[in-house]
């Protein structure tokens, strides 16, 4: 952004602008006059915002700026289902991100990022050999819809954290921008189209479940030993504080909680798992979402996995099937383009 003594309004909040226009002498409703104008209208010139007095109008061009970060590099996959689009969005600061749209039968999902790298250190992610740089801010999650939109000419139906970062890690940002993503009067993608996708980080879960958006945990174990070996936050958070946390939730149609489950070669997919999987978990309070890991060609820190033969996978997914859950298999719509899960920032990574 060119004057870096403005406030990028981005990162402004519904409550944050409200207090800025009474303390600036105008009306609390300017706030939502002014969000309208930019998540709706998608108008970025303040000097266009015509049912603000000139007076406002002024004040906020001195006061803010309103740029939007830029798309430096796409990559493109097509098949007869639809396409995916991996975008790479250069940030203020010169660091970079990237988001993934997966247009698929109508729908078009955003998978964006909530921090640059991550602290996690899951083995079988890409995302995590690049190490933590920092978190991403309120503005910077929500202009990967707004950019994207642009490009696309079209307005984004289903979110999903699922990018690079641990979301409930930077839960304070993340919150600031699901309260303007699913706020009827600004981006309006409802709470029951955005999930958040966690590693297990249960301390901050209850500030996402109060909202009612979906939840995926990803478990990619079934005891302690294998998880803690592959998600190294098992230590803090192990598999019994899951169970307990999803058991002790009301059984709701509606909103299941996910658990994903990487499958791994001779790690993690031995069918065993799914017995005491089974004995975990109520079908009426989780559904599951196999990933067969997604592993770049190059890939050198993923160098020691395998992906499961498809064999074990329809095996794993039967015996949980007829256990009575819903199982769904993720094959990765944008794996050819590195934009599938756990994939994003790969090609930095063996670029260096
Ligand atoms: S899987 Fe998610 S939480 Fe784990 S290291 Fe990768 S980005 Fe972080």
């Amino acid at each position: 952004m060119e004057n870096k003594r403005k406030d990028w309004i981005f990162d402004k909040s519904q409550k944050e602008l409200e207090k800025y226009c009474i303390t600036s002498g105008f009306k609390k409703y300017g706030a939502t006059q002014i969000m309208k104008w930019i998540y709706r209208r998608k108008t970025f010139d303040f000097a266009e915002m015509t049912d603000l007095s000139e007076s406002l109008r002024k004040k906020l061009a001195n006061n803010f700026c309103a740029e939007t970060p830029k798309i430096v590099d796409t990559k493109y996959e097509e098949d007869s289902d639809g396409y995916s689009k991996k975008y790479l969005i250069k940030l203020s600061d010169g660091e970079t991100i990237e988001s993934v749209l997966i247009n698929y039968r109508n729908r078009k999902t955003l998978c964006v990022s909530s921090q640059i790298g991550c602290k996690m250190g899951c083995v079988y992610c890409e995302t995590s050999g690049l190490g933590f740089i920092r978190n991403l801010t309120s503005g910077e999650i929500i202009s990967q819809i707004l950019v994207i939109e642009d490009d696309i000419e079209n307005k984004i139906t289903n979110i999903v954290f699922m990018g690079m970062g641990e979301p409930l890690d930077n839960i304070a940002e993340v919150e600031k921008s699901l309260d303007i993503i699913s706020n009827a009067n600004f981006i309006a993608v409802a709470p029951r189209k955005i999930t958040i996708s966690t590693c297990g980080v249960l301390s901050t879960l209850p500030n996402i479940e109060n909202h009612k958006y979906k939840i995926a945990i990803s478990l990619n174990a079934a005891d302690n030993i294998t998880r803690s070996k592959i998600m190294p936050i098992n230590k803090k958070f192990p598999i019994e504080n899951i169970v307990k946390l999803i058991n002790d939730r009301k059984p709701s149609i509606h909103n299941k909680i996910t658990i994903e489950y990487v499958l791994i070669k001779d790690i993690n997919d031995h069918i065993g798992n799914t017995k005491k999987l089974i004995k975990m978990f109520s079908p009426s309070k989780v559904k599951f979402n196999l990933i067969p890991l997604n592993k770049e060609k190059k890939s050198i820190y993923l160098k020691n996995f395998e992906t499961s033969d498809d064999k074990t996978i329809a095996d794993f997914k039967s015996k949980l099937f007829k256990a009575g859950f819903t199982v769904t298999i993720r094959f990765s719509k944008a794996q050819s383009v590195n934009g599938g899960c756990g994939q994003l920032k790969a090609e930095k990574i063996y670029s260096q």
